[in-house]
């Protein structure tokens, strides 16, 4: 077998593999960076904001349970993240509000990508593309590198101080997500680029890695019902983001979340119901403000309903509250039931008596018709189960330890969101530039780097 060494070897050619590869680049390592699929980019290349809890007090109040050090950070680093795109010549637009308690920044994932790429290449990395990792190389309790397969089927082992898991979770494993995100979770579509099957998870525990506690939960959508994704321009258009807005029934005709809170966090909340279905009601104000409205600045507005009844979704239009009463019975849900839910909903809601726990916004009655009624399901994006890191996305051991040579970022990891989220890119871009520094910390010696800090951006660089 052909060996080589290098002092940073990337496995996942992502938001958080390219930004670790081109930072180190930039850095002066000698870098590699082996991606399965046959172009870079995965995931983010159908991401568009990078963003997260503007502070330490926000992200807390929204993911309260996600790990300290790994939250802190995040929010900590997310301003110099931000400089890092920009100083790589790509435009990060002015700060904006996300969701109901986020701040972020627009920019084009495509141009990103493709000038990480071009920066590793130009300044000397090697990309190998179609190429799969078959196991990590472990000498003395350390990572040392990896053995890789080109498409050809050539085996290389590939030396290096440093090696970055990012290929990007396991959502493309059902079993893995059965197992790790919840017992039904192989019913929804996959809405993420379909290499992320787990592979950084398997070689990094097969190396001794600690993972983070089950029952997570997942960053997903809620979709219409029984319609497949066609391409992946499908994974935004279909995703009905205004549900935040409308009320969701389960098959029993109750109402068993806040939906105020956000539809990634109703999506999972769905998956847990009967069958994982429900029904999504929206009225002609949320229809005009929130369905033919973008949910958020620069987004590009889709009418969902209208896409989903061509799609042959299981839609339907109510003249009035009385006529959602005569839903289709095969549809399994009773309608009576949730045309009274919907009128209790609107005699409280004005009154301020919707008692849902933890609400977040003020409601609004729904009370203008035409009713807009789709059929819903959740679809999973990545899971928040994964591999253990610290906050210098040092892979951590069972007993706390740092797992000598091995880092990881992005949607591999897991410990930072806990039945919450707040931004997948915003965290593959932190804790790739982090896992650059620590490779950096690591070739000190080598590069004379006496003026590295930890923090991203504070630093001076040997060239
Ligand atoms: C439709 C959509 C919209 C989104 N919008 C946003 C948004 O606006 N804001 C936001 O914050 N987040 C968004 N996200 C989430 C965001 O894209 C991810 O959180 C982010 O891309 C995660 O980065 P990553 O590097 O961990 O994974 P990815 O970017 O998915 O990269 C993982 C890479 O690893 C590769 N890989 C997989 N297995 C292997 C292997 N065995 N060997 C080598 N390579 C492998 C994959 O092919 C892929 O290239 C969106 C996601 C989707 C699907």
């Amino acid at each position: 077998m052909h060996t080589e060494g290098v002092d940073l070897l990337v496995i996942g050619a992502g938001m958080a593999g390219l930004t670790a590869g081109a930072r180190a680049v930039r850095d002066g390592l000698s870098v590699a960076v082996v991606e399965r699929s046959a172009d870079v980019g995965g995931s983010a290349r159908f991401a568009g904001y990078a963003w997260t809890a503007p502070d330490h007090a926000t992200m807390d109040r929204h993911n309260p349970d996600g790990d300290q050090a790994l939250k802190r950070a995040l929010v900590d680093r997310f301003a110099d993240g931000v400089e890092w795109i920009r100083s790589t010549g790509v435009e990060a637009k002015d700060a904006q509000p996300v969701l109901s308690f986020g701040r972020g920044h627009q920019f084009d994932t495509n141009h990103y990508v493709d000038t990480c790429r071009r920066l590793i290449v130009e300044g000397g990395g090697e990309l190998l593309l179609e190429t799969e990792t078959e196991r990590l190389v472990t000498e003395d309790g350390a990572v040392t590198g990896g053995d890789v397969r080109g498409a050809d089927g050539e085996r290389r082992r590939i030396r290096a101080t440093t090696t970055l898991i990012a290929t990007g979770g396991f959502q493309g494993d059902t079993a893995l997500r059965n197992t790790h995100v919840h017992p039904h979770a192989d019913r929804m579509q996959l809405r993420s680029n379909p290499h992320s099957q787990g592979a950084g998870y398997r070689l990094a525990t097969a190396a001794g890695a600690a993972v983070s506690g089950d029952n997570a939960g997942f960053y997903g959508h809620l979709i219409p019902s029984g319609i497949p994704f066609a391409d992946p321009a499908d994974f935004v258009d279909m995703s009905l983001y205004y549900s935040e807005h409308a009320l969701l029934f389960n098959l029993r005709s109750e109402r068993f979340v806040d939906e105020t809170l956000g539809d990634h966090l109703t999506a999972m909340a769905l998956l847990e119901q009967p069958e994982s279905r429900g029904l999504l009601i929206a009225d002609a104000r949320v229809f005009r403000d929130w369905i033919v409205g973008s949910y958020v600045k620069g987004a590009v507005a889709v009418d969902k309903y209208a896409l989903a009844s061509r799609r042959g979704g299981r839609v339907g239009l109510a003249e009035d509250l009385d006529e959602l009463a005569y839903l289709p019975a095969e549809w399994g849900y009773d309608g009576e039931a949730i045309r009274d839910a919907v009128k209790l909903f609107n005699d409280q809601a004005p009154t301020g008596q919707d008692l849902t726990p933890g609400r977040e916004l003020d409601r609004l009655p729904l009370d203008e018709g035409p009713y807009y009624v789709i059929e819903t399901v959740p679809a999973i994006t990545f899971p928040f189960h994964g591999i253990r890191i610290d906050d210098r996305a040092r892979v951590l051991t069972k007993d706390g330890k740092p797992l000598p040579g091995l880092l990881a970022a992005g949607s591999d990891t897991g410990g930072l969101w806990h039945r919450a989220y707040a931004g997948g890119l915003a965290s593959a871009l932190v804790y790739g530039l982090t896992a650059a520094e620590t490779a950096a910390c690591a070739q000190r010696p080598r590069l004379q780097t006496k003026t590295i800090s930890i923090d991203p951006g504070t630093e001076s660089r040997p060239r």
